[in-house]
């Protein structure tokens, strides 16, 4: 077992490399330092694990949470590789078993929290120690451009300088800007690091955006749909996590919460049981999630728009790690983006105020375009992608249910125009256009706008009377998104270069008919084709993995991911040698569990 490609079948039972992984492997063993930037899932993990294992000492990898450690560290027994943690909460005897082990070499990983670098006695330590490479994961904690900023990231590179022998280092992420790149480049002072950088596409996951009428309806349907899959719902406030959490409770759904405002022992216990498969769906703010390796979540529903398309890309990103087919659904409603834009309100800072609303607004179109979400977000990410499709999203599955909207677009559009000709150049939001369009106001405050300046005057007054406003401000934030309209950080509207040849050429404008679609669709997933034919051979599998779990104390998933359970299903394997063949199926894996397995699926074939 001498190539990383044999380290890859045997140990981890997969067949074949994903992309940049055999790269950054083979530059580790040259010796070269290196940084990984590869998407959460793409398989950053045994780019440094199998040097570890094919290299003459040990590995030292140096990771943000105790959590993270875990997890890596049960993952790899369970694959029969030798790893340690070393984390603050430990006693010293145990510390000082595991340091023994490695200098005698007899372990190939060693995992710990930079902190510990800042111990004079630990960096003695090293310098005893043949290190084969040292890992920095979640490399981008180095920065201060990024969001997770470590002051004790910026002790790495310092203790690496002070080792007798600079072994070569090796740093991942998942954050792509170009700033926090060049930044850890030169805060972990790499040695001209090959730097490798792979699409952010997460090609396993569906995205979706709904705006139901009802969105607790929805997220029944939908869970009723997957009761036993687990899932994240992110709200926005504790109360709804309250009220959400409640609701599915109260309606047969195992769902655990987790907010700021409860105390660490219930959070503590309600993260475990979600882990753990003890509970079904996290229902939680974004405060749950860091630190959260858990690979078979199934989907993730926000209740309410998040902040940013930052943030839910990462909270998204939580589903389907283990390259399992994936849903990430957004469900939109109007009173989210005041409650966005009170929440932005609150901050003191002109500046933080108006990067914010830009990022809002940014989330505002993904909401509405009628483009694929998936080049949407890519785009956002600076990356372009092949013009067409992806097949993979509620927008591009989905073509049914649009109506044309050319002429309302048009008189929209053509009010604005008019309400700036009457002001002087004026701007106004969505709520005043939609009242003079409707002739009408509800509101007081707009009313006493509308008079003075004598809007009901204008050629528009009244002109789309019988429109409901909600379907009027809807076509506003659908012209926002496809750029027909300029909206700024006061949410007033204006022209944009594609606003007048619009109207000139009479081209066709389609929309959605968020509604309707909603009514037609309920919770339609559009994942339902991918799920293993055989689901009762699959429940009984997972049964089986829960069992398994709970006597090891490791968490369902490091026994076996959904998508290898998902292939057992597919092929069926009745012997040993067939069983191995299953990919996430090694060695290791086949003597501890491979009888037990076997067993399940030759009795339920009889
Ligand atoms: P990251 O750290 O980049 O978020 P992980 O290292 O946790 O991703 O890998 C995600 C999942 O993909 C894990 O279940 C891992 O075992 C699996 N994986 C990694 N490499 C491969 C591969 N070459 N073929 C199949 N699965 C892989």
């Amino acid at each position: 077992m001498n190539t990383p490609v044999d380290v890859l079948r045997k140990v981890f039972g997969y067949d074949s490399f994903r992309r940049g992984q055999e790269e950054l492997i083979n530059t580790i063993l040259s010796g070269r330092d290196v940084l990984g930037v590869m998407p959460t899932g793409a398989g950053k993990s045994v780019c440094y694990q199998i040097p570890a294992i094919l290299g003459d000492g040990v590995c030292v990898v140096l990771s943000p949470l105790i959590s993270l450690m875990k997890d890596q560290v049960d993952a790899l027994r369970q694959n029969g590789v030798r790893a340690e943690a070393i984390n603050s909460a430990m006693e010293w005897n145990d510390v000082r078993d595991i340091l023994r082990l490695a200098r005698r070499k007899e372990i190939s990983m060693l995992y710990i929290a930079p902190e510990r670098l800042e111990l004079e006695g630990f960096r003695e330590f090293m310098s005893s120690l043949e290190i084969s490479a040292i890992v920095v994961d979640e490399a981008h904690c180095v920065s201060q451009w990024g969001h997770d900023f470590r002051p004790s990231y910026l002790s790495i590179a310092p203790a690496i300088s002070s080792l007798a022998r600079r072994p070569v280092v090796a740093a991942f992420t998942a954050t792509a800007t170009p700033e926090v790149k060049n930044d850890i480049v030169k805060q972990l002072d790499l040695d001209s690091p090959y730097v490798l950088t792979t699409g952010f596409d997460r090609a396993n996951l569906f995205f979706q955006v709904d705006h139901p009428e009802d969105k607790m309806s929805f997220l029944l349907d939908y869970s009723k749909k997957f009761p036993n899959m687990s899932g994240i719902v992110y709200c926005s406030t504790r109360k709804t996590v309250e009220s959400v959490r409640e609701t599915l409770g109260r309606n047969g759904t195992n769902a655990v919460r987790y907010h700021a405002g409860l105390d660490d022992g219930e959070r503590g216990k309600n993260q475990d049981d979600f882990i753990y498969d003890r509970a079904a769906v996290m229902v939680a703010t974004n405060a749950f999630g860091m630190g959260i390796d858990k690979s078979n979540v199934r989907y993730v529903i926000h209740y309410n728009m998040p902040s940013s398309i930052d943030s839910y890309y990462q909270e998204a990103g939580r589903a389907g790690r283990d390259g399992s087919p994936s849903d990430c659904i957004l469900l939109f409603g109007r009173q989210d983006i005041a409650t966005a834009r009170f929440l932005i309100s609150k901050n003191e800072n002109a500046g933080t105020r108006k990067a914010n609303l830009r990022k809002l607004q940014d989330i505002i179109d993904y909401c509405h375009t009628e483009g694929c979400l998936r080049r949407h977000i890519l785009r956002y990410f600076g990356e372009t992608t092949e013009a067409g499709g992806c097949d993979a999203c509620g927008n591009c599955r989905s073509v049914s249910n649009r109506r044309d909207i050319t002429i309302e677009a048009q008189k929209i559009l053509s009010c604005v125009y008019r309400i700036a000709e009457k002001t002087g150049g004026r701007k106004y939001g969505g709520g005043l256009i939609a009242d003079v369009l409707r002739g009408k106001s509800s509101n007081a405050a707009r009313r006493e706008q509308i008079i003075p300046l004598e809007l009901d005057r204008v050629s528009t007054w009244g002109i789309m009377r019988d429109a409901p406003a909600a379907n009027i401000m809807d076509m506003i934030d659908f012209l926002v998104a496809e750029k027909y309209l300029a909206i700024d950080e006061y949410s007033a509207l204006s022209f944009t270069e594609r606003s007048r040849p619009f109207l000139k050429s009479g081209t066709r404008l389609l929309m959605r008919d968020h509604h309707e679609a909603a009514k037609h669709t309920k919770a339609k997933t559009k994942r339902e084709k991918d799920l293993p034919r055989d689901e009762g051979l699959f429940e009984e599998l997972r049964g089986l993995r829960r069992k398994i779990a709970d006597l090891e104390s490791v968490p369902p998933y490091v026994v076996f991911s959904d998508k290898t359970l998902a292939a057992m299903c597919e092929t069926r394997p009745t012997d040993e040698d067939k069983f191995l063949l299953v990919s996430g199926v090694g060695e290791a894996k086949l003597k501890k569990y491979g009888a037990r397995f076997i067993e399940a699926i030759r009795n339920w074939g009889e």
